[in-house]
Formats: structure tokens, sequence, C-alpha cells
């Protein structure tokens, strides 16, 4: 009996050991099919970070046991199959490394929204949603060098999941872009903490999106948050892991108070859930 309770204790002992070790490696998790994350080891073992390109687009690096290691978010249009990395070292020649994108099959979801103009927006909405977009589009595209990046996540709102990320759709029954984030549904007013330390990008008013919140982690990692009743911070405050940076709302277009959640890396909208062990 002894032996057995010496045993288990020791085994509990390694167990607890071993996750504590590596926890921080293993956020994100890696899932390479469209709106996942792909993990290629590199050769290189300088200690000055290799710059890695994914077509143009720079991708997030992080130093493991010696060696490096990039970090690459798949766009949910992207096809499966080989895809090609290039890395360039500081002092080695550029070459290059190939991952597999594997098939996902994401569902359907039909919403009705009562608003038309969210669903069919007029002239005039649409000049204004053009000129939000590049604002969108540059803050999810920021780009900060880094050393350490934060990848591993804290849920930003208790509440329920009422929409995954990857959903394929339909507003009145007319086809739409595939849903880009994770949607959290919670009474308006409840707190949104941020999930990691970052920076705010900017904050904003937009036809979509109502009220919104960029945070930038560092190397391409940007968090944001829409549809807020309130936003508490503003463009360049510092942000702690679990600091409120505003309130849950309904503005923009929306069914009902939540939270939508996107995680942008290398300017490509990924999975949150990959970020965290659950909500
Ligand atoms: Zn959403």
């Amino acid at each position: 009996m002894t032996k057995l309770i010496v045993l288990i204790s020791s085994l509990s002992l390694y167990v607890s050991f071993s996750l504590s070790s590596v926890i921080a490696e293993d956020y994100p998790r890696a899932d390479a099919v469209p709106g996942g994350i792909a993990i290629v080891k590199l050769d290189t073992s300088s200690s000055i970070p290799p710059s890695v390109y994914y077509g143009k687009k720079r991708i997030l690096v992080r130093q493991t046991d010696a060696q490096w290691e990039a970090i690459i978010g798949i766009p949910l249009s992207a096809k499966t199959g080989i895809h090609k990395l290039r890395i360039v070292p500081a002092n080695k020649e550029t070459y290059s490394r190939d991952f597999s994108v594997h098939s996902k099959e994401y569902k359907e979801q039909h919403l009705t929204i009562k608003n038309k103009r969210k669903v069919n927006p007029n002239a005039e909405d649409m000049t204004r949603i053009r000129a939000e977009k590049k604002i969108i589009v540059a803050a999810l595209s920021q780009w900060t060098v880094q050393t350490q990046v934060a990848t591993q996540f804290k849920v930003p709102v208790e509440g329920r999941l009422s929409s995954p990320f990857g959903l394929r759709r339909f507003f009145n029954e007319q086809p739409r872009k595939p849903h880009s984030g994770l949607d959290i549904a919670a009474l308006e007013g409840t707190a949104i903490k941020a999930p990691a330390d970052g920076k705010v990008i900017t904050t904003g008013h937009y036809f979509f999106n109502g009220n919104t919140v960029f945070i930038d982690h560092g190397q391409g990692l940007v968090t944001m948050y829409c549809h807020m009743s309130k936003i508490n911070v503003k463009a360049g405050d510092k942000i702690r892991q679990g600091e409120t940076i505003g309130e849950v709302g309904m503005t923009g277009r929306v069914t009902g108070p939540h939270l939508h959640w996107s995680v942008s890396l290398n300017n490509t909208r990924v999975d949150p859930m990959l970020f965290m062990d659950k909500l």
C-alpha cells in the first residue's frame, strides 16, 4: 500500500512538472487547416531571430530549446496541400520549408437581421464601409518587433459560446463572408478583459463591428473586440492580461448582446480557441 502511494505521488509530481515546463509552448495549438495555425521548426540555432515570410507576410517566430519555430496563421480561403515558408536567417543563406494544410469542413449558420441596411447597405453606407475597411486592415496588419510574445490567452468574457469561428454565414438567406472570430454571448455591460498583455492600436465605431478595440501583442499577433457598449481604453494604452478594456454591447450588426472576438496572426484571422484550453 505504501509503495502504491509513493508511486502515485511520484507520478503526479512528474505530470505536474512536465505540464508546467511545457505550458508556454503549448499555445497556440497547431492545427494546420484553413483558419488554423501551422507551427514549423526551423534549422537555425543563432540567438538572433530569423525573418520568416509566408508569401509576402511576415511570420511570428519564437525560440524554444535553442531552436526557432515559426507560427503561421492560415487563411480560411487557403487551399489544402503543400505551402511554402521562406526563412532568412541572420547570418546564413535563405532557405525554404514546406508545411501541409489539411481540409476542414465548417458548418453553415443562418441568421436573420431585422435592420436590412446592415445586410444590404445603401450607397452612403458603402462609402463609409470602404473607408472603415482600410482602418481595420491597417490595424490588423500591425507588425511590432517583440522578442517574447504572449501566446496563451485567458477568456476575455464570462459567457456562452454562441458562434464558433469559421461558420459559413448567411444573413437573411444571403451568403456572406465566413465568421472570422468567435462570439461570446453575455449580458450588456459585462466586463471584457484583455486575454494577454499588449498595447491598444486604435479604437473606433464601425458600421458592421460597432464599438471596437484593437490590441497589439507583438510580431503580428493582434486581437479585435467588437459590438462593445463601452470602451475604457484609448490608442497607445499599455494593457495587462486581465485588465478591463470595455463592456459587452450590441452596437453594429448583431442579433443580441455579445462579444465578437477576432485573433489575427500575419494579418490572417484564425480560430481564437487555439490560444486557450477552453471557453
Ligand atoms: Zn461574430
